[in-house]
């Protein structure tokens, strides 16, 4: 007899994740027909040109010579006071905003999405993203009562959709007296999109309008990808945006040590708050300290400690980025093999401008990828079309990708 021991509130609480799916597929191709002929476009970190995960050289040699103490010991909830300062240094450069600035630790950028939802929205309340977006947001939200609602990211010519994103956020202070909004920018999952100065000024003063009729406003810039958005400075000049904002605008970065230095499975990142109110950032600290202590008590002390390393050593920091940079100009070539081919085979991509994946808008995405899977080419069918990760695959396996899509497409 089938026996229910879970909370009935826990009913339907069943994760689909398709990308994981995706990825059985791959493995199970790859003992057909051996790895050479298989393209494996689902896999979320950068490859090699042999298809293996990629580790920065100098993380890798800071890790393997790094006490066994760094890995043992536990720190505190709120992270290292070195790290909490080196993430500031990683995640503004030399854009910090004129602003007060705290930066907690979390288990990850995931760990930062969750201390955002949970402490800057309310248990029933809707936090808006745009509709084309990281998955998990739907599962961090709902898992601790909030609902997620979303706003067109483009508009008809494809640029950000500034009016829909008005509209929405209007819709929602009316019905509720704060609202979390999380944006993915630059080098968004799964578009490689990224908003513009314009599109900021835009989102700010849509805040600050909201803000000026009593509502709180609270923007959450998910930056997991940011690293490998381009020239570090010239990626991260919005964040002087976040200079002397009105109290009532909250702004954070969702802040990931996973692909920015090629640590995914250690967990490590953190949330940082943004505002120029002290009392403001005294409160977040509070709230944040409280969240970590009851979600995951510390994180990785050995990640924060690589971090440190690499901030506080601006030769080391140099070499490192210099490798970084490396890995950036290879995702770049191979996305470049497959935008001018979607070009010239009239594929209809989204405008990708950097980032790990390239998506293509399909009401029926798992139909095209399983045809596409018939080329032994898998990619990851999400809600609104097919995601292709430009960050695993050789710019010698990229070739022709574009055009058995479009084989796909059409045979779907
Ligand atoms: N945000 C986005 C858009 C992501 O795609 C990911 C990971 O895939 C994350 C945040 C969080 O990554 P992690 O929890 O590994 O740091």
């Amino acid at each position: 007899m089938t026996m229910y021991m879970a909370s009935p509130a826990r009913e339907g609480k069943k994760l689909n994740d398709v990308i994981f799916q995706a990825g059985a597929k791959v493995q199970a191709a790859i003992a057909a027909y051996g790895k050479e002929r298989v393209v494996n476009g689902t896999l979320g970190a950068f490859a090699d040109d042999e298809g293996n995960v990629a580790c920065i050289p100098t993380v890798e040699t800071l890790f393997r010579s790094m006490d066994m103490r760094d890995f043992i010991c536990y720190a505190p909830p709120v992270g290292l006071p070195a790290y909490r300062d080196a993430v500031l240094k990683a995640a503004f450069a030399d854009q910090r905003p004129d602003a007060y600035v705290a930066a907690v630790a979390s288990a990850g950028g995931t760990g930062a999405v969750h201390m955002a939802i949970a402490n800057y929205s309310d248990v029933g309340d809707y936090v808006l993203t745009t509709d084309w977006r990281w998955d998990a947001y739907g599962a961090l939200c709902s898992e601790i009562g909030r609902n997620l609602t979303t706003f067109p990211l483009f508009d008809d010519t494809r640029h950000f959709h500034v009016a829909a994103l008005e509209k929405k956020v209007s819709e929602l202070c009316r019905q509720q007296d704060s609202l979390l909004l999380i944006l993915n920018t630059p080098a968004h999952n799964p578009t490689g999109f990224a908003l513009s100065e314009a599109d900021w000024d835009a989102v700010l003063a849509i805040a600050c309008k909201e803000a000026a009729q009593g509502k709180r406003i609270s923007i959450l810039v998910d930056i997991a990808y940011i690293d490998y958005a381009g020239e570090k400075n010239d990626v991260r000049r919005f964040m002087k945006k976040f200079s002397s904002l009105p109290d009532k605008v909250f702004v954070m970065l969702a802040f990931s040590m996973s692909k920015g230095y090629t640590m995914y499975g250690q967990r490590a990142g953190a949330l940082v708050g943004i505002s120029a109110n002290t009392s403001v950032i005294d409160e977040f600290n509070d709230v944040v300290l409280y969240s970590a202590r009851a979600a995951w008590s510390n994180i990785n002390r050995g990640a924060m400690t690589l971090l440190t390393t690499i901030q506080n050593d601006a030769a080391l920091c140099r070499q490192f980025e210099a490798e970084r940079h490396a890995f950036y100009e290879t995702i770049r070539r191979r996305a470049a093999v497959f935008m001018t081919e979607a070009k010239e085979c009239q594929l209809a991509a989204l405008p990708y401008q950097s980032g790990f994946f390239i998506s293509i808008p399909a009401k029926n995405s798992a139909l095209v990828c399983d045809k596409l899977a018939d080329s032994l080419i898998f990619a990851g069918p999400l809600a609104m079309g097919v995601r292709f990760a430009v960050c695993s695959v050789s710019e010698r396996k990229m070739k022709g990708v574009a055009s058995a899509m479009k084989q796909a497409f059409i045979a779907a």
